[in-house]
């Protein structure tokens, strides 16, 4: 990662405000209404982004960005919520892969006859998986397994526009798609990097737990900025 140029999403104010303050010659830059601030830490050069919440928002801030400031790497960071129960607040998980678990089809249901979402099937995007950097992979799950207590986990980050809170719809969803968490972002990330063929990665520390019942802590997404914080200064990267 030498000299190289790094993107660092986070959709909400409290998960890029930590990184902002840390910036060396920060400038703010506002393009079509997308906060950018660029800097240094440690002499990389960093450009953080915030994104705003949702795919819709994830997507064009993710293409400004490259477009605007080229990087050589994008990382989608922040808070996600469980979708398994062993996964608790604080534990974070790397998303070697990602996918959209909104894309359905369903079953023609004439006027009067309800509506069935378990009947509904992952559609061709949905089953369309992303997937991010071995490289990153393999480099955040060494550095997060040596400064980081809590358990780390590598596997599918689940994404799309719903904050889903039922028992019984967020299992049916972790069956169809395995994935380990759930978030409003990373699928944008993940879709437009592969396009633009720029390595990326989706890193995300759990802030709630609806199938036992851990209540949103948006706090945790200050805990992962600071580990990123020591990432940077101190990986030879
Ligand atoms: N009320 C806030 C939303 C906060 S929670 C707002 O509209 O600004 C949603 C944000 O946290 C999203 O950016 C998403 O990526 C993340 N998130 C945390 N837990 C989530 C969950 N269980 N499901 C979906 N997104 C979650």
């Amino acid at each position: 990662m030498k000299h190289k140029t790094i993107l660092i999403q986070g959709a909400m104010d409290i998960e890029v405000k930590y990184f902002i303050h840390q910036l060396e010659n920060m400038q703010k830059h506002i393009i079509a209404g997308y906060e950018f601030y660029t800097g240094y830490i440690h002499s990389l050069k960093i450009i953080i982004s915030k994104t705003l919440v949702g795919v819709v928002n994830a997507t064009t801030a993710t293409t400004i960005g490259i477009m605007t400031f080229h990087p050589d790497i994008v990382i989608n960071q922040g808070i996600a919520g469980a979708h398994k129960a062993t996964l608790h607040i604080g534990d974070i998980v790397i998303g070697e892969k990602c996918c959209n678990i909104n894309a359905f089809s369903m079953p023609t249901k004439q006027e009067g006859c309800s509506s069935n979402p378990f009947e509904w099937e992952p559609n061709k995007r949905g089953k369309e998986i992303q997937v991010g950097n071995t490289i990153l992979v393999n480099i955040f799950q060494d550095f997060f397994k040596s400064n980081y207590e809590k358990v780390i986990y590598t596997g599918i980050l689940g994404s799309g526009d719903v904050f889903n809170r039922e028992f019984d719809r967020i299992t049916w969803l972790q069956k169809q798609f395995n994935h380990l968490c759930e978030d409003m972002e990373s699928i944008g990330t993940y879709s437009v990097c592969k396009q633009f063929q720029i390595p990326c990665i989706g890193i995300r520390i759990i802030s709630n737990n609806e199938l036992i019942n851990e209540q949103l802590d948006k706090e945790q997404s200050i805990t992962l900025q600071k580990l990123f914080i020591e990432f940077l200064q101190n990986k030879t990267v």
